[in-house]
């Protein structure tokens, strides 16, 4: 296939890699210089998109995604797919795939998850939001760049499963830091504290393949000095979108709201920034109980 893929940073530079190493005609465009192996390089999002049976976007948010799809969007053939894949809110996503339905296009709303390493190793999972013929162009390519997509319903759809699924993963997250830090103050010893709750009925998936303790469970960031893995501030970026999503449609989401805030406050006001969002463990640990 021709492909156009627009927005060549951490993530969408590996994805283009994989996709032409897979034998796919691929033309990029990013407002930065980069160059990436096997990718011919236009010179704005509208060359990279015109011809193309499927252009991609890989970008920093909905703001940004609406603005590149008003410039591709006149530039791509009746027929073609546009198939964003960046984490961006429900309504751009929505508001972007009427625009392309209304010019005779597939759209597709596609985030993943399995972050720098998934887009590097093609072992990405899509949640995928469109129209079954939409869906079913993407999938080749989907196939390509990571080994799971789920069809999750219409326009928006993926975006709904990533901020709702990341919503959970936030406030997971802290709980089970701060249940650490209990335990440390409790003198109870942490390998002891995993071995217990991760067969028990606390379990999750933060505490079983992604274990805030250094030295305990499954190699995590933790492990590395709590390098990302998954920054902080991407899970403040995906806890604002689960909220501004909440808002929207009027559900009552109290624990996702104080994930946020907590999150907010990490990166925003202490030490969080550029750190995996597991160093919550660290944060708790030097703390004492918030008496505000
Ligand atoms: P990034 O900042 O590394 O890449 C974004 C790229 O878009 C940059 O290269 C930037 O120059 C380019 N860009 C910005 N505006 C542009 C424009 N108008 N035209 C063309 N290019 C433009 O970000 P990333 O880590 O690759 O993330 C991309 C998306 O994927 C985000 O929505 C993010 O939330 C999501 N995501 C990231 C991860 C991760 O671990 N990094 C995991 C899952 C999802």
């Amino acid at each position: 296939m021709k492909i156009g893929f627009i927005g060549l940073g951490n993530m969408g530079a590996p994805m283009a890699a994989n996709l032409a190493a897979a034998g796919h005609e691929v033309t990029g465009f990013d407002m930065a210089d980069v160059s990436v192996e096997g990718i011919r390089m236009a010179g704005s999002a509208a060359e990279a998109a015109t011809g193309a049976d499927v252009v991609i976007t890989m970008l920093p948010n909905g703001q940004i995604l609406r603005k590149v799809a008003d410039e591709v969007i006149p530039a791509m053939s009746k027929g073609a797919a546009l198939v964003d894949c960046s984490t961006v809110d429900v309504d751009s996503a929505r508001a972007v795939a009427e625009k392309a339905e209304a010019a005779g296009l597939l759209s597709v709303d596609a985030p993943v998850s399995g972050g720098i390493g998934g887009a590097a190793g093609g072992t990405l999972t899509f949640m995928a939001g469109g129209s079954e013929d939409a869906f079913d162009k993407a999938k080749p390519l989907f196939d390509i760049m990571g080994q799971k997509a789920v069809h999750c319903g219409e326009a928006g759809a993926g975006q709904a499963a990533k901020i709702c699924n990341n919503m959970i993963l936030g406030a997971t997250m802290i709980v089970t830091c701060e249940a650490f830090a209990l335990a440390d103050k409790l003198g109870l010893d942490r390998q002891k504290m995993f071995d217990v709750v991760s067969t028990s009925s606390g379990y999750s998936w933060s505490m079983n393949a992604y274990c805030p303790a250094p030295g305990v469970g499954p190699q995590s960031p933790a492990d590395n000095d709590y390098k990302p893995g998954f920054a902080a501030d991407l899970m403040l970026k995906d806890l604002r979108l689960s909220q501004q999503a909440a808002e929207s449609a009027d559900a009552d989401t109290p624990m996702g709201a104080l994930a946020q805030a907590l999150y907010a406050r990490f990166v925003e006001e202490e030490d969080g920034a550029g750190r995996d969002f597991s160093a919550m463990l660290p944060r708790f640990e030097t703390r004492g109980r918030d008496k505000g």
